[in-house]
C-alpha cells in the first residue's frame, strides 16, 4: 500500500481537555505524520458545511453547535494506508463503545463528543483536505 493522505480534526472536547498533545502522540506512534496542522475557532457556516453530508440527520444541529464550540485542530495526516490507519487508531464513533485503547475510547465522552474526526474514503478524504488547506500548503510536503 502506497502512502497516502487523510484529513483529521482534534474535536473541541479533546482540545479544551488539554488532550490535544496526547492524541497527536498516539497518531505519531501509530505511523501518521502532520504533513499540515492549524488551530482554528469553526464558524457555524464552515461546520455546516463540512458535515454537509449529515445535514438531514437529527443530530446535525447539535453537532454544529458542537463543533463550533471551541477551537479545534485540524491536520492532513500522511501514512502507509493513512485513511484506514486513522479510523482504526480513532475507534469507533461512540466513545462508549470504543474499543479499549482507542483515541475515541481515552479521550472522548459518547457518541457526539468523540474527540476526534477521520476521513472515510479517499474521496471524502480528498474534499475535507481541500475544505481546509491549499494546494500551495501541501504540494510540497511529504513526511520522509
Ligand atoms: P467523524 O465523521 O466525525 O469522523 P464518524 O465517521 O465515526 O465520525 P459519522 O456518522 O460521520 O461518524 O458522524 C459524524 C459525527 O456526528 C460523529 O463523529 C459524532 O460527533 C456525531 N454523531 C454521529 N452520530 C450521532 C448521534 N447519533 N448522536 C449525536 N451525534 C452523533
Ligand atoms: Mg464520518
Amino acid at each position: 500500500m502506497a502512502k497516502e493522505r487523510t484529513f483529521s480534526i482534534i474535536k473541541p472536547d479533546a482540545v479544551a481537555a488539554g488532550n490535544a498533545g496526547h492524541i497527536l502522540q498516539q497518531l505519531t506512534d501509530g505511523g501518521l505524520r502532520p504533513v499540515a496542522m492549524r488551530l482554528v475557532q469553526l464558524t457555524t457556516a464552515q461546520a455546516e458545511g463540512f458535515y454537509g453530508v449529515h445535514r438531514e440527520r437529527p443530530f446535525f444541529r447539535d453537532l454544529v453547535k458542537f463543533m463550533t464550540s471551541g477551537p479545534v485542530v485540524v491536520q492532513v495526516l500522511e501514512g502507509e494506508n493513512a485513511i484506514a490507519k486513522n479510523r482504526e487508531l480513532m475507534g469507533a464513533t461512540d466513545s462508549k463503545k470504543a474499543a479499549p485503547g482507542t483515541i475515541r475510547q481515552k479521550y472522548g465522552t459518547d457518541i457526539e463528543r468523540n474527540a476526534v474526526h477521520g476521513s472515510d474514503a479517499p474521496e471524502t478524504a480528498k474534499f475535507e483536505i481541500g475544505f481546509f488547506f491549499s494546494g500551495a500548503e501541501l504540494a510540497t510536503l511529504s513526511v520522509g
